[in-house]
């Protein structure tokens, strides 16, 4: 595909929220197809999403059908009428490959699958022309490209490490300890070695049972106790039951509490806190809650342990579950774009318009950036639906838009 110099709109990322984004769009407006491209260096829609899910092994999302990124939520159901054993109960959560053959047929169906272009964008440059504001994006293919609006959708966040990693002395190889975003179950045998997996939240379980199913014995250490929630945020948080008052809470630190008080961590399924307590009881895995790792050292091709609690452990590798951060002031892409517009942070969230944009812009933000607006599911699949209802109006209706 050949770089123009200049378009209306440049989505940067192709993941979910990104699908989610373009299909909203095109629904509210056919004429700004031609008007934008998505800019991700993995060629292709939703690579990052489906390679988390292979790595990690995941049979079906936490998320139910109607979560998708397609503007008619029946869509899915619609999709899956001769595959209703690929919908996992309760709420019918899709397995893995009807999800992403679901994605497939969307990104067909809204013809898409041209609309990505395979590069990293490495810097946005805000810029005056002709007394109107425009954003250069400089690709790490070397070229560059002008556009009226930006919407940021690069999803997960900076990588969480827990203090005690920094203090490591010792050198180790790079694959004994690592993020789980590191972790690919594919590649690995594991037989007889012991693993530490250190996180209370969903993707803990999935490498444990990834790794029990290798043959590894897994140590599973949690901060506090482990907790069964089927979804990582109450469903009330779609919807008004909770939104009402998150929304007319006018204190953005309040409002940042209330997100860390209904996500509360990570949090189990359920049926994943079953196969836990089984692997427990038949002897391949060890939970080990309210404990902490004080220090960590490697020798002798072992991580030796030391816990708060006095215990000392010996570990084959560690595997650190334990998620990632969203902030504003540590994004590579916003260094130069916040220094022309000036925005209020709140503990690395930003404070945007309502319709997502960094105030008096045209530079939007979708997923978890955007908690402040969206609340606690921002960064999930129903929280890109929500995002689209504020920004596409701002894209399609001229009266919404920021000059
Ligand atoms: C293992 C896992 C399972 C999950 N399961 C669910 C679930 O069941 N239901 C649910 O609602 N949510 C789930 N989530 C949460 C959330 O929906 C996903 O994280 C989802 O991928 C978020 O979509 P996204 O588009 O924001 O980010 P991503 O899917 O991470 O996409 C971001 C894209 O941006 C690109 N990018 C990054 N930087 C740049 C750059 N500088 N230039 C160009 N492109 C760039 C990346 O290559 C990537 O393709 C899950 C998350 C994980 C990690």
């Amino acid at each position: 595909m050949k770089l123009p110099n200049y378009i209306d709109l440049a989505i940067i990322g192709a993941g979910v929220q990104a699908l989610t984004l373009t299909t909203h769009l095109l629904q509210k407006s056919t004429k700004h197809y031609r008007k934008f491209l998505v800019f991700d260096p993995s060629q292709t829609w939703l690579r990052q999403w489906q390679q988390q899910f292979a790595a990690q092994q995941i049979p079906y999302l936490r998320s139910p059908a109607v979560h998708h990124p397609d503007p008619n939520p029946h869509q899915l159901r619609t999709f899956a009428e001769h595959r209703h054993n690929e919908l996992f109960p309760p709420y019918d959560r899709p397995g893995t490959k009807l999800f992403n053959d679901f994605c497939h047929e969307v990104i067909r169906r809204w013809k898409l699958a041209d609309k990505v272009y395979p590069a990293k964008v490495i810097q946005i440059l805000p810029i005056e022309r002709a007394s109107r504001s425009r954003f250069q994006l400089v690709l790490d293919t070397g070229e560059t490209i002008i556009t009226r609006r930006v919407v940021l959708a690069t999803g997960s966040g900076k990588v969480q490490l827990p203090n005690w990693v920094e203090k490591i002395t010792s050198d180790y190889p790079s694959d004994k300890l690592c993020h789980s975003q590191q972790v690919n179950l594919n590649q690995l045998k594991l037989t007889g070695e012991r693993i530490l997996i250190v996180g209370s939240g969903l993707t803990s379980g999935h490498l444990a049972k990834g790794a029990i199913n290798l043959g590894a014995t897994v140590t599973l250490m949690t901060r506090k106790q482990l907790q069964e929630k089927i979804f990582d945020a109450d469903p009330g948080w779609l919807g008004p039951k909770y939104l009402k008052n998150f929304h007319a809470q006018t204190g953005w630190y309040i409002r940042y509490q209330q997100i860390q008080q209904a996500r509360n961590g990570g949090s189990m399924t359920p049926d994943m806190m079953l196969q836990l307590r089984k692997a427990a009881h038949e002897g391949t895995m060890i939970i080990n809650e309210c404990c902490q790792v004080r220090n960590a050292q490697w020798q002798d091709n072992l991580w030796q342990v030391h816990c708060h609690d006095g215990s000392r452990h010996e570990f084959n590798r560690i595997w650190l579950a334990t998620g990632t951060k969203f902030n504003v002031t540590e994004h590579p892409l916003l260094q130069d774009v916040l220094e022309i517009y000036p925005t209020e942070i709140v503990n690395g969230l930003p404070v945007l318009d309502e319709h997502l944009r960094l105030p008096k812009s045209n530079f939007f933000i979708m997923g978890g950036l955007a908690a402040l607006q969206i609340g606690p599911v921002a960064r999930n699949i129903g929280g890109g639906k929500m995002a689209c209802q504020r920004i596409v109006p701002a894209i399609v209706k001229p009266s919404l838009a920021s000059e």
